[in-house]
């Protein structure tokens, strides 16, 4: 964590950082379609990963979209620098897929909020210093309107982080328990009772805007390597596996024909709308499929095997594959709900 906080204050001092943002918040007003060609272009030379992903990719277009100037002013520019790591509190033990059924409760109090509930699978929370949180404000609202969009002080009394090990042995996110957590009024995001549109921003990038064309370019990095390898081993000479590259081979190109449709609407001003989820959907079975194939190559290669148990999450993470499927059906084929 601190060699790549190290690493990103030095991308954010050449203003290769936050590409889209305005240039008074540290950005270079640069369009989406530029900042999906830097992004594959900077992931294609093999640089790291920027470590305070969550508050690049998903906080400061957020902030940009719904936050007041003050909130701007205050938090983007240690986004960039990494100096202020950032969390996404939205997944609760009971909401996830339905993730507007959530319970964490905030009641009114003198100056601001008292948060009361529980998170889970919150990525980065054990290094965070804030986290982009929704809570529920109108419990007497229908389910979508009564919730709000808050900036949480994760070091704040009665922030609990419980950092929950994965099948990796890593631990790449917590459970967070929100135990009277005192809110300022002035880190409520957009209006009361209407986070849920401010959610929905924050979700359309978590879909949308840089993943896809990152993770494009990591699958065919580790396509090319692993079809280095199964030629120098003789292995492609076994049908079956070169059926099965070729499988891999066809859904890499569907991703790479998907991702420049996405690009072209971007450069017309459109933002990722449902066809996002067809792009996650491709994905999480290219890199899956990919992942397995590649451990069955080499069985005993230790990267191998933790890139296959860590392809697992692909299908859940940032909405799982059933979802994307439900949004496909109802939203791009027209088709009745069930
Ligand atoms: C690696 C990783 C990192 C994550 N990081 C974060 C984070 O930083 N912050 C955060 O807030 N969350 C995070 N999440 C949580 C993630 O968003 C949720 O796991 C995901 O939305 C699914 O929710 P759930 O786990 O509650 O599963 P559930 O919603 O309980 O789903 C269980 C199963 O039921 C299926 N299902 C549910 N509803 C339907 C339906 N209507 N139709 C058909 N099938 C359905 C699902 O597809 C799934 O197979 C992370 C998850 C992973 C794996």
């Amino acid at each position: 964590m601190e060699w790549g906080r190290r690493w990103q204050l030095q991308l954010s001092e050449a203003h290769w950082l936050g590409l889209s943002w305005p240039k008074e918040y540290g950005g270079r007003g640069l369009s989406p379609i530029d900042v999906a060609i830097f992004n594959m272009e900077y992931t294609a030379s093999g640089a790291p990963q920027p470590v305070n992903r969550v508050g690049l990719n998903l906080v400061g277009p957020t902030l940009i979209a719904h936050g007041t100037e003050e909130q701007k002013r205050r938090f983007l520019p240690k986004i960039l620098s990494a100096e202020e790591i950032w969390c996404q509190l939205f997944s609760e033990p009971n909401a996830g897929s339905d993730l507007a059924s959530l319970t964490t409760s905030a009641q009114p109090v003198r100056g601001g909020w008292v948060l009361n509930g529980q998170k889970v699978w919150t990525s980065y929370a054990q290094f965070a210093r804030w986290g982009i949180g929704l809570a529920r404000t109108g419990p007497e609202l229908p389910k979508h309107q009564g919730i709000s969009f808050f900036v949480v002080d994760m070091q704040a009394e009665g922030v609990g982080v419980n950092p929950l090990r994965q099948m990796t042995g890593e631990a790449e996110f917590s459970e967070v328990f929100l135990d009277e957590v005192f809110v300022p009024a002035d880190h409520l995001v957009g209006d009361l009772n209407h986070g849920w549109e401010v959610a929905n921003t924050t979700l359309a990038h978590e879909r949308g805007t840089t993943f896809p064309f990152k993770e494009q370019i990591l699958c065919q990095l580790y396509f090319g390597e692993v079809l280095r390898a199964a030629q120098a081993s003789g292995q492609l000479l076994d049908a079956l596996v070169a059926d099965r590259l070729g499988q891999v081979y066809v859904e890499l190109r569907l991703l790479g024909w998907t991702n420049l449709r996405s690009m072209s609407q971007l450069a017309r001003g459109i933002n990722p709308g449902p066809e996002s989820s067809q792009v996650k959907l491709i994905w999480s079975n290219l890199t899956q499929r990919l992942s397995e194939l590649a451990l069955d190559l080499v069985p005993t290669d230790r990267a191998r095997q933790r890139q296959y148990l860590w392809s697992k999450s692909a299908s859940i993470a940032g909405g799982t594959s059933e979802i994307q499927r439900e949004i496909i059906a109802g939203r791009i084929l027209g088709l009745p709900r069930q």
